[in-house]
This record gives structure tokens, sequence and C-alpha cells, in this order.
């Protein structure tokens, strides 16, 4: 019995990925992703990269966050240290 019939090969689940998880893809392609992500370790760990490299590049860099947001995430995570 072959259960495989659907199941893309990894080439084009890798090109999938990204459009994977901006959500863009049809609910039908989303399944056929995660079930071989659910089998194929190769393709799982490809996931992880992406979305480490995705959130990488997403992280706000120290110079774009205005100084009086900063001034205040600091105080707040000195007032948090300390129960009141
Ligand atoms: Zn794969």
């Amino acid at each position: 019995m072959d259960d495989r019939d659907d199941d893309p090969p990894c080439n084009a689940v890798v090109e999938l990925l990204t459009a994977y998880l901006d959500g863009a893809l049809p609910p039908r392609d989303r399944q056929l992703i995660e079930r071989h992500l659910d089998d194929c370790p190769y393709c799982a760990d490809y996931l992880d990269q992406l979305r480490f490299a995705i959130l990488m590049a997403g992280t706000l860099r120290r110079d774009d966050v205005p100084q009086q947001l900063m001034d205040a995430l600091v105080g707040a995570f000195r007032a948090g240290g300390r129960a009141p």
C-alpha cells in the first residue's frame, strides 16, 4: 500500500515553505506540507532555520526603537524585578 501518492517531493516542499510561513497557502497545500514535515526531518529542520532567519530579519534594531520607549521598557523591566 502506498499512501505517499500525494506527498510532494522535498524540493517542492522547501519552495513552498516561505509561503507556508506567510500563511499564503491554501488549506489543502498547508495540509500536504504539514504531513510531509511530520515524516521528513530534513524539511522540518529547514523550516526551523527559515523561521529563525525570518525572526532575525524581522527583529527591530535598537536604533529603530524610540529612546522614550526604551526607557519605559527598561523601567518596567527593573520594576518587574521586585514585588510591589
Ligand atoms: Zn522533505
